[in-house]
């Protein structure tokens, strides 16, 4: 029997979404209350149609050029891009020409950028502010630090065209992603006192996305346990 791409990334799609069902089910939650973001990063824009044509809304991607490209050649598909990557200060703008959500605002200095675009584009923009789970001073750690989080949710709120929705996080690596994704629930309580209405948190991938959803996940960004490995070369 031949299997083909569709099959695969159906068997992927319905694999996650049995994972995310069980983790909502054992944390006490709504299964609907766990969004799915694909992430189509190295993966073809070709699959991303297929996606789509699955059910799937919401995809994410973490390099511009290539999510740039792939948004571009699949804007007929109604889909929400979620941009999930590190972001240098001069492609701000350009990012906020494409993306619906910018998961990864962990500084101050990207905003008026982000503005910028989405005023360009003449439609505003979601922003989650990424946290820094990792310990102080570790190397390529990306995220605001958890005291910065206040301050910054505050900038976002006072600037045009960007719309403060939550927070996202990444475990960090080697690390039992329970305990983090604790002291990231911890965060999100004391964040949402100030601003109820930015609800949503974005953590938890292919590997820990169970542990993501019991410390109150609304969003996982799941790659290769749908998609498959990822190509090493694009
Ligand atoms: C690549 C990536 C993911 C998805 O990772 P998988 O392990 O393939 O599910 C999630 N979040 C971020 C920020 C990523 O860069």
């Amino acid at each position: 029997m031949v299997t083909t791409r569709t099959d695969e990334i159906a068997a992927g799609l319905s694999r996650t979404r049995e994972r995310i069902s069980a983790a909502a089910a054992a944390a006490g939650r709504h299964p609907e209350d766990v969004h799915l973001v694909v992430v189509t990063k190295f993966f073809p824009a070709s699959d991303v149609r297929i996606l789509a044509d699955l059910g799937v809304t919401e995809v994410g991607e973490n390099r511009h050029q290539e999510a740039a490209a792939k948004a571009a050649e699949c804007a007929d598909l109604g889909l929400r891009w979620h941009y999930i990557g590190g972001l240098q200060s001069n492609k701000a703008a350009a990012v906020a020409g494409y993306a619906d959500v910018v998961e990864s605002v962990d500084r101050s200095s990207l905003l008026p950028r982000l503005s910028r675009g989405a005023e360009e584009r003449g439609q505003d923009v979601d922003v989650l502010l990424q946290v820094s789970l990792d310990p102080p001073g570790r190397a390529g750690r990306a995220g605001a630090d958890p005291g910065d989080v206040p301050a910054l949710a505050a900038e976002v709120v006072a600037t045009e065209r960007l719309r403060l929705r939550g927070l996202m996080a990444v475990a960090p690596l080697g690390e039992d992603p329970d305990p983090a994704f604790a002291r990231l629930a911890r965060i999100r309580e004391e964040f949402l006192v100030e601003h109820p209405e930015a609800t949503v948190l974005s953590a938890g991938m292919s590997g820990d996305l169970e542990q993501a959803i019991l410390h109150g996940a609304t969003h996982v960004r799941v790659g290769s346990a749908v998609l498959g490995q990822r190509p090493t070369v694009k």
